[in-house]
């Protein structure tokens, strides 16, 4: 594995032409502050609006920030997938592109860390977004705990800090970005939790309303059952030199 780096951020985006400056002044700063060598890598999903132009402007002055582009639009999960194979650190964090993420909670990720865990996940404590999204979450959280065994507080949430060895046998899917934390600890790895500040969307629309997400979530956990049965267990694998 080439793991040049402490730290790569991957970050899908679809469509997220004005939220993507401030981001990057945010994630500067706060991986700055952290003293690690890091990267930043964006994922374009084919968007139709100008994210991939104002990337490559938001390049010009940051060696760390990396650009792959989907020719497809290939949804989130795809997203996370590409920049696990192009990431060279040995922490992968995801988050979203819209801001709703608080870059500075990135230190509080690298803390919960520690030697052992293997992956973090966030929990918006104050969830800053309308009520139907918040009662249909906590009504699909629960759904999904109960049929996957597995107690996830905020599976929607994506801002997570994930060994890179730990992702070597995550299945990709449609939808694998919700179930991530359960997959891995499937698989024996272990998965902690941490509260994180949640900002509200000011900038751009979300891709997901109730409707699309809750059918795709009940066949996701029926498969999440099936693959509980079927989990390669992590093999943590290491070159022996
Ligand atoms: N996204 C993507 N491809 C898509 C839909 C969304 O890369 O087809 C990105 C989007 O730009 C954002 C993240 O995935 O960075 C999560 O999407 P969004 O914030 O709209 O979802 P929500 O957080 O509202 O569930
Ligand atoms: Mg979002």
């Amino acid at each position: 594995m080439n793991e040049l780096l402490d730290i790569s951020v991957v970050i899908p985006v679809y469509n997220e032409e004005d939220n993507l400056g401030p981001l990057m002044e945010e994630l500067e700063t706060a991986l700055a502050q952290t003293g690690k060598t890091f990267e930043v890598i964006c994922v374009n999903d084919s968007s139709t609006d100008a994210s991939l132009t104002t990337l490559k402007t938001l390049r010009g002055r940051r060696a760390w920030l990396r650009i792959i582009d989907h020719s497809v639009n290939s949804g989130e999960s795809a997203g996370e997938a590409t920049g696990f194979q192009f990431a060279r650190g040995k922490i992968v964090i995801t988050m979203d592109a819209d801001l709703q993420m608080d870059p500075a909670d990135i230190p509080a990720f690298l803390e919960a860390l520690k030697p052992g865990v293997d992956a973090v996940c966030g929990i918006r404590a104050k969830r800053q977004d309308d009520f139907v999204r918040r009662m249909s979450t906590k009504i699909a959280n629960a759904y999904r705990n109960w049929i996957t065994g597995d107690s996830i507080s905020d599976a929607g949430c994506t801002y997570r800090a994930i060994r890179r060895e730990a992702l070597v046998e995550v299945p990709v899917f449609n939808g694998m970005h919700r179930f991530l934390p359960t997959m891995l600890r499937y698989q024996g790895y272990r998965v902690e939790e941490i509260f994180i500040n949640h900002r509200p969307r000011t900038r751009g629309v979300s891709k997901y309303g109730v409707g699309n997400r809750l059918w795709r979530g009940i066949k996701d956990c029926l498969g999440m059952r099936w693959y509980r049965s079927r989990a390669v267990k992590g093999s943590r694998s290491r070159e022996v030199l």
